[in-house]
């Protein structure tokens, strides 16, 4: 690891100067916080991990009630019944779904009954409408039933006292139905991490603006909102700082009280306004480090008053790298998750792939399905200004420290950009 020397650095990176990427990651995770747990309303759990097991209180269905729309019987009324001759019983009532008192069924009645409807007292069974004569006043039955046909019996989904889900599991859909019908109102969860953003650069101006001479617009800074977002944070806008220290030490500081951890891009590099260390070394505590992988290769790690900072490369294909390979995995340590790295598929490099000896390359990739295989061709220029590289991928190709060029053919590791 480097420590920032300030200007005038040698600017020729030798390999025992490198740290190895997945050193750098480790570094990255143990900065971490521990998540603390917070509950929250069942609404607001969903994609979260449960930090609590949740056990059933309660029995589901609470009463037995009727499984489609037609009649409650006595089942010993419909012995007799036969295609040819059916018995016909009067109905002496209506039960539909919904509050009301118990009703009661005797032997030689039939009640027409709804969905969900409570079983009246004494029925044994509910015979579809569809399968007799209908109607309210004498309805004819064309067959006997068994006991318990078509009705739903209190506790056949759920038993008090039967686990629901564990501590670790992360709230899907349909454990939202689930914990509604249960009864369980709030749960314990990790909480979406916070992020704030920060864009260093006297050249930025945001999106909506017209850049004049010598400026451009900001990518980073909405593009990183937006990887935040899709890896379950919530990005916090710190907008756009001009290369001086004391703003983008006023940015930091006035954002660490909302922010779990602190995102900046650009002034990581060696040019004399890359003022980024110093800043959060005043602040706090911070390293810079020669990563071994390009695009990514300038990478700072610092921490103030607890908070982990990150600063990132400017340029965006770099950001937008290193933040897949090291800001992502640490939002999802964050929430908790098990899994904290993208699924990767082994594919045939479409155009020979070459990345510079010692560093690990990312190239950005199109996946495409050839047989039962994958190709991996390269989108297009891959300079670390080129965002379209990163638009059109939905892979990074990996090529490994030790080598140097993978073939046309060859086979090749490919990250997907998806889950
Ligand atoms: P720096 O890391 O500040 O030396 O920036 C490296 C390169 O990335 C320069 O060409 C910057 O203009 C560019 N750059 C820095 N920040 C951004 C940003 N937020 N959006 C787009 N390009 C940027
Ligand atoms: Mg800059």
């Amino acid at each position: 690891m480097t420590r920032f020397v300030g200007h005038g650095r040698q600017e020729v990176t030798t390999a025992d100067e490198l740290t190895p990427v997945d050193e750098h990651l480790a570094a990255v995770l143990d900065l971490l916080p521990t998540p603390e747990p917070i509950g929250l309303r069942l609404s607001d759990a969903l994609g979260l991990v449960l930090a609590e097991d949740i056990v059933s209180e309660v029995r589901v269905p609470d009463f037995a009630n009727a499984a489609m729309d037609g009649y409650a019987v006595v089942v010993s009324d419909l012995e007799a019944a036969t295609s040819t001759v059916p018995v016909g019983l009067p109905v002496v009532g209506e039960v539909a779904a919904g509050p009301g008192r118990a009703t009661t069924l005797t032997a030689g009645r039939v009640a027409r009954i709804m969905t969900g409807a409570p079983l009246p007292e004494g029925a044994e069974a509910v015979v579809p409408v569809e399968t007799t004569s209908g109607g309210s006043g004498q309805v004819y039955f064309h067959a006997p039933v068994p006991v318990g046909t078509n009705v739903r019996y209190p506790g056949e989904d759920l038993q008090p006292g039967q686990p629901l889900l564990s501590a670790g599991h992360r709230v899907s859909p349909a454990d939202v139905g689930l914990l509604a019908v249960a009864g369980v109102a709030r749960v314990r969860c990790l909480p979406p991490p916070r992020v704030v953003v920060l864009s260093s650069g006297d050249e930025l101006v945001p999106a909506e603006d017209i850049p004049g001479p010598g400026q451009i617009r900001d990518a980073n800074g909405p593009m990183l909102a937006a990887m935040i977002r899709a890896a379950g944070g919530v990005p916090f806008s710190a907008g756009i700082v001009p290369d001086e220290p004391d703003a983008v030490r006023w940015a930091i500081d006035a954002n660490l009280g909302h922010a779990d951890l602190v995102l900046s891009t650009g002034g990581a590099s060696a040019g004399t306004r890359d003022l980024l260390p110093d800043v959060i070394g005043e602040l706090g505590e911070v390293r810079t480090v020669k990563v071994a992988m390009k695009p990514g290769m300038p990478q700072i790690l610092g921490s103030v008053r607890g908070t982990p900072v990150i600063g990132l490369p400017g340029n965006p294909v770099s950001a937008f790298v290193s933040f897949e390979v090291f800001v992502r995995p640490a939002l999802r340590r964050l929430q908790g998750r098990r899994g904290i790295d993208r699924p990767t598929v082994t594919a045939r490099a479409g155009t020979r792939l070459s990345a510079p000896r010692h560093k690990r390359g990312y190239t950005r990739v199109r996946l495409e399905r050839d047989g039962d295989g994958w190709v991996a061709t390269p989108t297009g220029p891959q300079g670390s200004h080129v965002i379209t590289s990163i638009a059109l991928a939905n892979g990074l190709a990996v090529v490994p420290e030790d080598v140097m060029e993978i073939p046309e053919g060859g086979e090749v590791t490919v990250r997907l950009l998806v889950d």
